[in-house]
């Protein structure tokens, strides 16, 4: 970790004050040491460079949350070029302008792409926390940027201060043992006028899945060591990569687009690279727990926080977005921005 980390971090037990022991550092960061709570005298150790707030060996909660994704990220430890946009589409209306020197976190980084994107658009500072092992990769893949802070920790117990103005979680909620909850201990660390994103999978026009991939991946592929079931998905991924170069990508620009299956979502990847198509055929077969929520869910979430200015939109028809502001006089974006 980096120094700079320090004045953003809160004991998750009590709240308290931490105090930075840095037994080993490379360059800028605390490769080991530890972080200890001034009042409760609760200890967080550092280790690669990553301090841990979870103690996910001992808690079979935490342990089963963080075995749903860190098995593929070790497996799909790498950034690549066209994450960007897709990202961009996921988070929208938010722009590199809006991240501008702005404090964000991410609940559930991952290999830490996002939160190379979001220290690339020149947030103040972005934390990406992750309670799975894939803490490793996104402190590998973003240790250069001064501005980026990968923490491993629970998403329901943040070790932060109330000090971001944007938090954003993106493919991740639904993973969790419960969605909702997972939403608002994000928002517990948002500045009043601070902003909320999520990307969610979408209950509407997923009934094929819920009916017929997710028995298969409860019952069987969920349990099969990684490995297996990395190799495995190669068949469907295969056959899926086939149909969508010959079939969705020739004709995503004609009227006989609306004719196909799934043909939104369908044709919007139908322009990724094989590997990225595996990696989502992955994903859909890993996971121990995935829910499907519908729009009027997301919109519920939205206006238990008591969010303003508010707005759920379809991705691909088959995932919701959402995006709002906490209520406040200001909007902490626009007031950085002098509007
Ligand atoms: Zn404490």
């Amino acid at each position: 970790m980096k120094d700079t980390l320090l004045p953003l971090l809160a004991c998750p037990a009590c709240g308290g004050e931490l105090a930075l022991t840095a037994t080993h550092r490379e360059a800028a960061e605390i490769m080991t040491g530890s972080l200890q709570c001034k009042p409760c005298r609760a200890d967080y150790p550092i280790r690669h460079g990553v301090p841990r707030f979870a103690d996910v060996a001992n808690d079979e909660r935490q342990r089963e949350t963080a075995a749903n994704f860190g098995a593929q990220w070790l497996v799909f430890d790498e950034v690549q070029s066209h994450h960007e946009q897709q990202f961009r589409d996921w988070i929208a209306p938010v722009t590199p302008e809006f991240v501008e020197g702005n404090f964000v976190l991410e609940g559930g980084c991952g290999k830490g792409r996002h939160t190379r994107v979001i220290a690339d658009w020149g947030a103040q500072a972005v934390i990406g926390v992750d309670l799975s092992d894939a803490v490793e990769a996104a402190f590998r893949n973003t240790r250069d940027l001064p501005n980026a802070h990968i923490i491993q920790a629970d998403i329901y117990r943040l070790p932060l201060r109330q000090e971001f103005d944007y938090a954003f979680s993106v493919g991740v909620l639904h993973h969790l043992p419960n969605p909702r909850g997972g939403f608002t201990s994000l928002v517990k660390h948002l500045n009043p006028g601070g902003a909320i994103s999520a990307w969610i999978y979408g209950r509407e026009n997923n009934e094929w899945i819920i009916n017929f991939v997710d028995p298969l991946r409860k019952t069987l592929t969920s349990k099969l060591p990684t490995r297996w079931l990395y190799a495995l998905s190669y068949l469907p991924t295969i056959v899926l990569s086939l149909a969508l170069k010959l079939i969705y990508a020739p004709l995503s620009q004609t009227s006989l687009k609306k004719r196909l299956f799934y043909s939104n979502y369908l044709c919007y990847i139908a322009r990724f690279p094989f590997r990225e198509i595996h990696n989502i055929v992955h994903d859909h077969l890993t996971a121990p727990v995935a829910y499907y929520i519908r729009r009027e869910e997301l919109a519920d979430w939205y206006k238990e926080i008591e969010s303003v200015d508010y707005e759920i939109a379809w991705h691909n028809q088959n995932s919701w977005r959402g995006f709002g502001f906490l209520a406040a006089s200001i909007k902490s974006g626009e007031a950085k921005h002098g509007n």
